[in-house]
């Protein structure tokens, strides 16, 4: 980071941990519990869409209580510092933007946003909780939060729950995020793939690098033949691609590195 002036960064779950944002997978790069939910199936499965929903409606506001934490400020005042060329994130949850962050791509599109798959209107996620909670009266679950803002939740209480539909076309609703089993969006590949031809340096913050979407960075910078760093806390699908690996704390390593260069 010192010696470089136009740094590529990608960031993933490990740098929202510490926000009370939990990680899909443990240090060796495993399922933490159970996969997460596939488009296929809540596209054609009325339970698991409905399931799907009663977890998000109740994980939503633990999700929109969190704060950035020291790897999101850490971020935010290395782009001030004018050396971080781009920043690429595989988190839905905003926080780098939250911590005064600009320009950020969001690589697999954010919560806040939730589109019809019917006909494509876009709505506020916060909106849509209000109406939620108007169609299911008294409905409550107690529950702890999972990474993309779901919950966990007894299955009969899920049966009660009445799941949200497009209010112009009575569509189904998704966020505007990437589940398992979606393409990234081809314009957002390319305003990501662009920065990279530009970067000089490629780092790593928090991602096992088990999602194609994120690793295809790592190969690309490879064969640019371009600087490696990464930082996470346990293995990576791109350690062998690395120059530098930092096993540990991305909020800590990051604060030090940047208090090194600002
Ligand atoms: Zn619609």
């Amino acid at each position: 980071m010192t010696s470089h002036r136009r740094v590529f960064a990608l960031t993933g779950a490990g740098c929202s941990t510490a926000s009370g944002i939990p990680d899909y997978r443990d240090d060796q790069g495993e399922w933490r519990r159970r996969p997460p939910v596939m488009i296929q199936a809540f596209r054609m499965q009325d339970e698991v869409y409905r399931r799907y929903w009663a977890r998000a409606y109740v994980g939503w506001p633990r999700l929109v209580g969190a704060v950035p934490n020291a790897a999101h400020h850490a971020f935010a005042a290395w782009q001030s510092a004018g050396t971080l060329l781009q920043l690429v994130t595989q988190n839905v949850d905003g926080l780098h933007q939250r911590a005064g962050s600009s320009s950020v791509v969001d690589l697999h599109g954010r919560l806040d946003v939730v589109v019809c798959l019917g006909c494509g209107a876009r709505t506020s996620r916060s909106a849509l909780q209000d109406v939620i909670a108007g169609q299911n009266p008294g409905w409550r679950a107690e529950a702890t939060t999972a990474p993309d803002g779901d919950a966990d939740i007894d299955a009969s209480t899920i049966e009660s729950f009445t799941p949200p539909r497009c209010a112009a076309c009575v569509g189904m609703v998704k966020p505007d995020v990437v589940f398992f089993g979606e393409n990234v969006p081809g314009e957002r590949y390319e305003c990501a793939r662009a920065a990279l031809a530009n970067a000089d340096a490629l780092l790593v913050a928090g991602s096992s690098l088990m999602v194609y979407s994120g690793f295809r960075f790592v190969r690309l910078a490879h064969d640019a033949g371009l600087p490696i760093a990464i930082v996470n806390r346990g293995r990576t699908r791109g350690d062998d691609f690395a120059g530098l690996k930092i096993e540990g704390d991305v909020g800590s390593a990051l604060t030090d590195a940047v208090a090194a260069i600002v």
